[in-house]
């Protein structure tokens, strides 16, 4: 088995289920759904695809426009 070629094919392995960023591991998925995830900003989910939006009216632009 080639290890080095494991390690790039696994190094972006893990992804953000809110907003399918890729990270190098699941840790890093938890502190960045922490940090990018759980702000003000996310206050008004899209039930479609679970985005987060600072407003209603962003919100309901992202549904109508954003799908
Ligand atoms: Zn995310
Ligand atoms: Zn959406």
């Amino acid at each position: 088995m080639n290890a080095e070629e494991n390690a790039s094919r696994n190094d972006y392995d893990s992804l953000c289920n809110i907003c399918g960023k890729a990270f190098k591991s699941f840790a890093l998925v938890l502190k960045h759904q922490k940090e990018d995830h759980t702000k003000a900003e996310t206050k008004y989910k899209c039930d479609l695809c679970k985005r987060g939006f600072p407003t209603r009216a962003a919100r309901i632009e992202h549904r109508d426009y954003g799908h």
